[in-house]
């Protein structure tokens, strides 16, 4: 079955990509918008990389789980400290899903190399039409089809008809934003600094994925495959701060001695900084234009779930946007799209990454103490311990989203 209009999506982020896959490989024709050329692709910063169990079975679905395994680093455990102590407060390891998932770790694997290697299958697929340097600008949609306005390399303005357009171009969604659709939600005063160091932080104790909590300076560490091998870590900033004194090599020398004196300076290979949004669209559907990932929802890296969530929205489309458009389901089923991811983007993914950050920079010591005591307890038994990776993992989210009529 190919329909006469294929499904338009805006952006090859991954969650445009995944989709367009997901839908390619059910026999859905398939244009993807996407503003880069082919010539600044690759450029863009590697962001995101903590690949959990659930979001590895879809990647395994499309064919895309192969190509990134020699490209990431299999992390069967993740750490939190105690930056005051420098000590482990509680390691878990994945093991403990070995009975519910195919894959029981995180891949880690950045951004950069997931759509380098999913726009490749894209391109080579029969029914993507993969436009590159085409940037979308509005859309007008009727009862039966969609059409979005794109303008090319050359300035000029085109016009690609369409089933549906799922607007898959991240957190400054133009669809969302010609919809009308509010993004509600609030940004943190303070900006993330982010620092790639090549350091095998390894002889210190850390794993592949550690959260290090303090109540001055909480921090993330994470590990990268090369070359050149990295690893990321993430602080804090004063929101009062200058931004170029931020990113200056003497200011990042001292964060990163600060956290670890290892006698020298640290090899500093990148940093950035970014500002942190907690925020959900307040519908993920308006007639037939749909959003999906970052420009349905938004969230603090603490915990790797912007990706991964994004990627469940675009897998839960597919297979409802297949079925419509094979004539064996009704239109309306596109708002139990919308009911299942908003509500889970809602209740689990904003809610649980509101409370990651919390939990690293608790400041009271009561509580801190509590807190440490309950990851350490939970950590330990396997009954618990499974309970706790479930939800970090995103599968209890899939199960949650199964049960939402
Ligand atoms: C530092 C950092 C670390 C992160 N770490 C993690 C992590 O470990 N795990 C995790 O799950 N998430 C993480 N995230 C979040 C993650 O990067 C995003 O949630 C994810 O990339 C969203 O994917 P997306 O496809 O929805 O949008 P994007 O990745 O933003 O892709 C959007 C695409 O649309 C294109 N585009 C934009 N506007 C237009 C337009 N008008 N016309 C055509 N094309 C357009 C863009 O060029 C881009 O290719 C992190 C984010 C940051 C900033």
């Amino acid at each position: 079955m190919t329909q006469s209009k294929p499904v338009i999506v805006i952006g090859a982020g991954p969650v445009g990509l995944c989709l367009a896959l997901a839908l390619a490989q059910q026999n859905v024709a398939v244009t993807i918008v996407e503003q880069l050329s082919d010539a600044d692709f690759l450029d863009q910063v590697p962001r995101a990389g903590s690949n959990h169990p659930s979001t590895l079975e879809m990647f395994d679905r499309i064919g895309l789980y192969e190509k990134l395994v020699p490209r990431g680093i299999i992390a069967p455990k993740f750490l939190y400290w105690d930056r005051q102590t420098f000590a482990v407060i509680a390691e878990f390891d994945h093991k403990f899903l070995a009975d519910d998932t195919k894959f029981p770790f995180v891949l880690q694997c950045e951004r950069i190399k997931i759509i380098e290697e999913a726009l490749a299958m894209a391109k080579q697929h029969p029914l993507i039409s993969v436009r590159m340097a085409s940037e979308f600008v509005d859309f007008e949609q009727r009862a039966e089809s969609v059409s979005a306005k794109v303008e090319n390399a050359a300035g000029e303005i085109e016009t690609i008809e369409g089933s549906y357009l799922v607007a898959c171009e991240g957190a400054r969604s133009i669809a969302r934003k010609n919809c009308g659709i509010e993004f509600e939600g609030f940004t943190y005063p303070e900006r993330t600094l982010n620092i790639e160091v090549a350091y095998d932080f390894t002889r210190h104790g850390f794993t592949e994925r550690n959260y290090i909590s303090d109540p001055v300076e909480y921090s993330n560490l994470f590990h990268w495959k090369g070359p050149p091998e990295r690893w990321r870590i993430h602080f804090p900033t004063d929101p009062d701060e200058d931004e170029h004194k931020l990113t200056t090599p003497e200011h990042l020398q001292g964060r990163l001695k600060g956290f670890l004196d290892i006698g020298r300076d640290f090899e500093i290979c990148g940093c950035n900084l970014y500002a942190v949004h907690q925020r959900v669209a307040k519908t993920f559907r308006s007639g037939r234009v749909i959003l999906a990932g970052d420009s349905a929802h938004v969230n603090s890296p603490i915990g790797g779930m912007g990706l991964n969530s994004g990627v469940h929205d675009a897998f839960n489309l597919a297979e409802k946007l297949v079925r419509v458009l094979r004539g064996e389901a009704a239109d309306s089923v596109l708002d139990r799209y919308d009911r299942q991811r908003r509500q889970i983007a809602v209740k689990h993914t904003q809610a649980q990454t509101i409370r990651n950050k919390r939990l690293l920079e608790e400041r009271d010591p009561a509580v801190r103490k509590r807190n440490h005591d309950e990851l350490r307890r939970s950590a330990e038994d396997p009954v618990l311990a499974r309970k706790f990776l479930l939800r970090a993992s995103l599968l209890e989210s899939l199960k949650e989203a199964e049960a939402i009529a």
